[in-house]
C-alpha cells in the first residue's frame, strides 16, 4: 500500500475517532497581525485605525502550530490584518504546518498585489506570487470582494485599480493550479452603493445572483459569503478580540433584515451551484433562520472554545473565537482541551467560520452524545437532514472546496440551474 494512501487511512480513523469521543476535527484561526493596508469601514483594523499594531512572529507561530498538531487540529487559518504584508512568513509556516501534518491550510488578501495591473511588468510579478504559492501546502486562498460594483469595492477597501488585476491574475493562478476563492463579507453596499434604510428580500435575491454572476465571471471557480459581523459599539470596544466585528453601520443588519438575507442567500445558491463552487452550507442557513425564527432548538451550537478556537496577534493568547475577547484562555500550548468538552451552548454570533461548521458536524457529534435529542430535532425539522444530505453530495462534487483542484464540470453537472429567475436590483 502506498504511503499517502496510508496517510488518508490514518487520518480517516483519527476523525472517525473525534467523532467517537463527541468531538469534531479541531480548526484554529490564527491572526498572524493586525497589521492592514487598507481602508475597509466594516473593519477596526482599517490602516487609517490608530492603535499599535502587532504581530505573532515566526518562532512564536511555530509554537502554536506545533501544538496545535499535537492536539490533533486538522485545519489552521492565517488571518490578519493583511496576510500578505507577511507573504514569506506565512507560506513558511504553511509548510512547517504540513509537516507536522495538519491538512488544511488557509489564508486570505484584499488583493492589493493586484493593483497596477496596468504597469509593465504585472503578468511577471502575479506569476512570481503564484508560483510562490504554488510552492506551499495552502490549500485555500480567499481574496475579498466586498461588492458586485468594481468602484464601489474599490473605494470601500482604497485600492483603486484591484478587480481589473485580480481577473488578470485568476488564469495566472489557475496555470499553477491555484484556483483563488471570492469571499464576501456581507455589507449593505454589497449589490452597489446603498442608501436605503430598509432592504428587503427581493433586493437581497438579487444581490446575491448579482454577486455570483459578477464573480464568476471575473473567473473565480470557488466563493464564500462571511455573515455580518457587526455588534454592538461598547461589545465591539470592550468584548470582540478580533476587530474585524464592526459596529459600523455598513455591517448593521436589522432582525427583520436579517431574516430577509438569509432566506434570500438560501433561495440563490442553488442557482449557481452549477457554475461556482459555493462553500456556504444551506443546512446552516436553514438552522440560522430557524434561530432567528425564535426555534433555537433547531438549530446546533457553536463549537467556538470547544473545538474551535482563534489566537490573537496581540498577546498570542487563545479566545473561544475572534468575538468573545473576554474569555481570555492563555497561551495556546496550556489550553486544557478535556476541559474545553462541554463548553458553552454558545449561538451568540453568525460567524459563519466556526457556525458553518459547527452545524455541519453537528448530527455526527450529536449521534454520539445527545442521539435522542437529534432524533426529536429530526422529527420536528426533517427539511434539516435532506440538505444536510445535500450539502454533503455537493461537497464532494467540489472536491471538499480543494483550492488547489480545478472544478470538475461533470460533477456540478448534476446540479443544474434552479428556480426563476431573480429579478434586477430596482
Ligand atoms: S477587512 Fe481585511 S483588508 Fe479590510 S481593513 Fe480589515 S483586515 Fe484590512
Ligand atoms: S457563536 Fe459566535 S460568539 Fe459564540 S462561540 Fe461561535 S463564533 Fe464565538
Amino acid at each position: 500500500m502506498g504511503k499517502e494512501k496510508m496517510n488518508r487511512i490514518t487520518k480517516n480513523i483519527q476523525v472517525a475517532k473525534t467523532f467517537l469521543q463527541g468531538r469534531v476535527p479541531g480548526q484554529l484561526v490564527i491572526q498572524y497581525t493586525d497589521l492592514c493596508n487598507a481602508q475597509c469601514p466594516q473593519c477596526g483594523m482599517r490602516a487609517s485605525n490608530d492603535f499599535p499594531r502587532t504581530t505573532l512572529g515566526v518562532e512564536r507561530t511555530k509554537e502554536i502550530i506545533a501544538t496545535a498538531a499535537e492536539k490533533g487540529f486538522a485545519a489552521l487559518s492565517f488571518t490578519g490584518g493583511e496576510p500578505f504584508l507577511h507573504l514569506d512568513e506565512v507560506c513558511a509556516l504553511s509548510c512547517y504546518a504540513d509537516q507536522q501534518g495538519i491538512d488544511y491550510i488557509r489564508t486570505g488578501t484584499n488583493g492589493y498585489l493586484f493593483a497596477g495591473s496596468d504597469k509593465a511588468g504585472f503578468s511577471d510579478k502575479v506569476k512570481r506570487l503564484a508560483d510562490k504559492l504554488a510552492a506551499t501546502p495552502i490549500r485555500n486562498i480567499w481574496v475579498s470582494i466586498d461588492s458586485s460594483d468594481p468602484q464601489v469595492h474599490e473605494q470601500m477597501r482604497g485600492l483603486p485599480g484591484v478587480i481589473r488585476g485580480i481577473e488578470k491574475a485568476l488564469p495566472l493562478f489557475a496555470e499553477r493550479g491555484i484556483y483563488l476563492s471570492a469571499n464576501l463579507g456581507i455589507n449593505r453596499n454589497f449589490a452597489g452603493r446603498q442608501e436605503r434604510e430598509e432592504l428587503d428580500a427581493d433586493f437581497f435575491r438579487a444581490g446575491f445572483d448579482r454577486f455570483y454572476r459578477y464573480v464568476a465571471d471575473l473567473g473565480f471557480s470557488i466563493a464564500n459569503v462571511c455573515y455580518p459581523m457587526w455588534s454592538e459599539p461598547e461589545q465591539a470596544d470592550t468584548e470582540a478580540v478580533y476587530a474585524a466585528t464592526t459596529s459600523d453601520q455598513i455591517t448593521y443588519f436589522s432582525h427583520v433584515e436579517k431574516l430577509a438575507l438569509f432566506s434570500a442567500l438560501f433561495e440563490t445558491i442553488p442557482q449557481h451551484r452549477q457554475r461556482l463552487r459555493i462553500f456556504t452550507p444551506r443546512a446552516s442557513l436553514h438552522a440560522l433562520l430557524n434561530q432567528y425564527r425564535g426555534e433555537e432548538h433547531l438549530s446546533s451550537s457553536c463549537r467556538g472554545g470547544i473545538d474551535f478556537f482563534f489566537v490573537d496577534s496581540a498577546d498570542g493568547n487563545t479566545y473561544p473565537c475572534g468575538y468573545r475577547g473576554e474569555e481570555n484562555l492563555g497561551p495556546f500550548e496550556q489550553l486544557e482541551m478535556k476541559s474545553c468538552a462541554g463548553g458553552d451552548d454558545c449561538r451568540r454570533c453568525d460567524w459563519e467560520c466556526f457556525r458553518d461548521p459547527s452545524e455541519l458536524f453537528a448530527p455526527m457529534t450529536a449521534l454520539r452524545t445527545t442521539p435522542l435529542k437529534l432524533l426529536q430535532r429530526l422529527r420536528q425539522d426533517p427539511e434539516f437532514i435532506r440538505l444536510w444530505w445535500e450539502d454533503l453530495r455537493y461537497y464532494r462534487a467540489c472536491h471538499y472546496f480543494n483550492g488547489r483542484m480545478a472544478p470538475s464540470s461533470s460533477k456540478l453537472r448534476d446540479w443544474e440551474l434552479q428556480g426563476a429567475p431573480v429579478a434586477a436590483i430596482s
